[in-house]
């Protein structure tokens, strides 16, 4: 069992150890959470004041903090309570004020003796046109000058702290660091010019001018590395413990891959073969594969994973593929059954919806081999699906599934290689973040063919033009979804708004010709509502975001959004996503509800301007920040007290790779470097990390 370096003990002691804190200060430092002397060390100041002394208060702009010699003149008590206490001083070139509320008559007296000099220190105001100094920070005697910081750092607090105690607080917790061992390769500390550990909080909290302050400023980058690296080192570990559980060899054969390719009406793209190349390479080794695959909507990831899972079959195993919702499960099983049945592989489905028989029936045959590939949704996860032999998990569309669940399927194998595919392409920066235990292919290239999908912008104030242009583009015969608006967090108000919505469509365009699909729909009926959509029997569906990942209906070139400045970029693009799939050149109208804001106007012109997801993604989360990007689903992101995650992607990148040399140089972080790792993950509080090293 590993335990906390003794390196580390000060650094962990309570709080109250500190000079300046007690038991009652400690409750106000904890809720910035700030608990143990470690904490302080990477509460970094966000500015500084300069009490450089200078001539006169003449020399600067107020307001600001100035520090000046003065002589004291004379003391004007206050006459009237309530009213301040005044005393005018003499700098080098113009007398001002020093003012105090609430003064004690006698101690003023004794600080501020006429006649004598003194420097004083704090924020010089003007206040009807003359400079004065309210409850000045330092009054000192000329010699005792010295004891005025040159340049103080400023530090966020909390209520019931002061920047004096937090500065007492931080510099009594900077004598309870050590020097601790170095864990970043000496290469990258020599590259960057960044200075060890200790020295590097030590500087960071005394800067000496705003440069100082900056992101990449060595001391302040090492520390955003120490937090990136910790991070990674964990995501590291995580993927060296799946790999090392012992994975099962899969070596196809490619027979059935050749069958299913040459049935298929396209040929591959590079980058499914690419992919699919990776993941068969991943199978064959003796470790367990933990790959992404992304890919924009429309990339072709249900072929790669149909391929990969044919690969399974023909190493002897079997294959699942999970959707996040039933309307997708349908979708691949429609897709995929008939490609499996004519290379002779039988393929079936698993939903919450398999009646007993029926679900029994088929766990039988799951866990006898007979069924090879399996479709399913969460009813997958349950404990009595079982396979006979499962060598590879395929989740579609991750952001819909936890973690964890990720983890539960891997576990119904004996080391079931997993591929998790997303079409939210997740800037690159996020992507470390968050998937850094992970391999990943990129689908970066569209089949070919596709036309682009002409966005427009329009006021919801022309609502009933865009219903005429629906009317004639039916007539056409053109396929269309109209999604509605988000109303907020209850699925149950967004139903009610779905099924308003299809009342006044139908009324408008014709009782047969409209179709209804969301959420709190009985299965059966949002079935059938699919289907008669895909069967070409109704035009426009009308739906909320059940329809946003992945659904896939080629003849559909219309998509209306209402109230699309509700959406994020991602989703707009995922809906978007659902036409131009087919011959037909399509249209995206975004609905709006005037007046627009300027933000939410600049992210709809994104959507007009790109198709390019990885744009879309980036401009997202630099418009909504990481956690609405990723969404609630996907929480696995790492709080960074000092390195910005949206900003320091290359570091992350460094890290990745260094932490991942690291382990695989030094897999139980017992040679020296790996000694020191260690004390960065306890020092980084790395729970995860320190539980896979505490097991061994
Ligand atoms: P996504 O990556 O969004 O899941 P799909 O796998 O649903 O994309 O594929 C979108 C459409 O493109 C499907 O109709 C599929 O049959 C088709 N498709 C896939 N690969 C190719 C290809 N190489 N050439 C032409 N069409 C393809
Ligand atoms: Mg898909």
């Amino acid at each position: 069992m590993s335990r906390r370096p003794e390196i580390l003990f000060p650094l962990f002691a309570e709080l109250t150890k500190l000079d300046g804190i007690g038991p009652k200060m400690a409750k106000n430092f904890a809720k910035i959470g700030v608990e143990r002397p470690r904490d302080l060390l990477f509460v970094l100041p966000h500015s500084l004041i300069n009490r450089a002394l200078i001539a006169s208060v003449q020399d600067v702009q107020p307001p600001c903090v100035v520090t000046v010699e003065v002589v004291v003149g004379m003391h004007r008590p206050n006459a009237v309570k309530g009213r301040p206490y005044r005393v005018t001083v003499q700098d080098a070139k113009t007398s001002f004020q020093l003012v105090f509320f609430h003064a004690h008559k006698d101690w003023l007296g004794e600080q501020l003796p006429s006649g004598q000099r003194r420097v004083v220190s704090g924020k010089v105001e003007l206040f009807d046109g003359v400079a004065q100094i309210v409850h000045p920070d330092f009054i000192l005697r000329v010699e005792a000058a010295d004891a005025i910081p040159s340049n103080e750092p400023v530090y966020p607090l909390t209520a019931g702290v002061t920047q004096k105690t937090m500065q007492k607080a931080v510099a009594s917790a900077l004598t309870r660091a050590a020097d601790l061992p170095e864990w970043i390769a000496p290469s990258l500390i020599a590259k960057h010019g960044w200075p060890g550990w200790l020295e590097a909080v030590q500087k960071g909290h005394a800067p000496e001018k705003p440069s100082d302050l900056a992101r990449e400023a060595a001391p302040r980058e090492r520390l955003a590395y120490d937090e990136i690296f910790a991070h990674q080192l964990t995501l590291a570990l995580a993927r060296a413990k799946l790999r090392r559980a012992k994975g099962v060899v899969t070596v196809g054969n490619c027979k059935l891959r050749n069958r299913v390719l040459a049935a298929l009406p396209f040929k591959p793209t590079g980058a499914q073969l690419r992919s699919v190349g990776e993941i068969t390479t991943d199978m064959a080794a003796p470790l367990r594969m933990n790959r992404l695959l992304q890919g924009d909507v429309g990339s072709g990831k249900t072929l790669v994973a149909l391929l990969a899972l044919l690969t399974a079959v023909e190493g002897g195993g079997q294959g699942v593929m999970m959707a996040p919702t039933e309307i997708l499960a349908r979708q691949h099983l429609e897709a995929l059954q008939p490609l499996a049945e004519n290379a002779g592989v039988v393929l079936e489905i698993l939903t919450g919806r398999d009646k007993s028989g029926e679900r029994r029936g088929k766990l039988a045959a799951l866990a006898s081999g007979d069924i090879q590939i399996l479709v399913g949704t969460h009813a997958v996860f349950q404990k009595d699906v079982v396979f006979s032999d499962l060598r590879l998990a395929v989740i579609d569309e991750q952001h819909r599934f936890g973690v964890r669940q990720r983890m539960d399927l891997g576990n119904k194998g004996a080391a079931v290689d997993i591929l998790v595919m997303t079409a939210t392409p997740i800037p690159r920066s996020l992507a470390l973040a968050t998937h850094g235990d992970m391999d990943v292919s990129v689908l970066d290239e569209k089949p070919p063919g596709r036309l682009p999908v002409d966005t427009v912008l329009v006021s919801k104030e022309r609502f009933d033009q865009v219903v005429a242009r629906l009317k004639v583009a039916i007539a056409e015969g053109r396929q269309a979804y109209w999604v509605c608006p988000l109303v907020g967090e209850s699925e149950i108000v967004e139903w009610a708004a779905a099924e308003e919505r299809f009342r006044t469509l139908r009324a408008a365009l014709g009782e047969d010709v409209v179709g209804l699909v969301h959420g709190q729909l009985p299965s059966a009926e949002k079935d059938a509502a699919m289907a008669r959509f895909v069967a070409g029997k109704t035009k426009l569906l009308v739906a909320t975001t059940v329809i946003e990942v992945g659904v896939d209906v080629p003849k559909a070139s219309i998509m209306v959004i209402e109230q699309a400045e509700k959406f994020g970029l991602s989703q707009l693009h995922q809906l978007r996503g659902r036409v131009g799939r087919g011959a037909d050149a399509s249209t995206c109208l975004l609905m709006y509800a005037p007046p627009l804001g300027e933000a939410a106007l600049r992210r709809l012109k994104v959507m007009r301007d790109t198709e390019d997801g990885f744009k879309i993604s980036e401009e997202d989360l630099r418009l909504r920040g990481a956690g609405d990007v990723l969404g609630v689903a996907q929480s696995g992101l790492p709080r960074f007290q000092i390195a910005d995650l949206e900003v320091q992607a290359d570091l992350q990148k460094i890290a990745q790779d260094d932490a991942r040399l690291l382990l695989f140089e030094d897999p139980d972080l017992d040679g020296e470097r790996g000694q020191a790792a260690r004390v960065l993950l306890y020092l980084m509080e790395q729970e995860k990390a320190i539980r896979l090293i505490s097991v061994g």
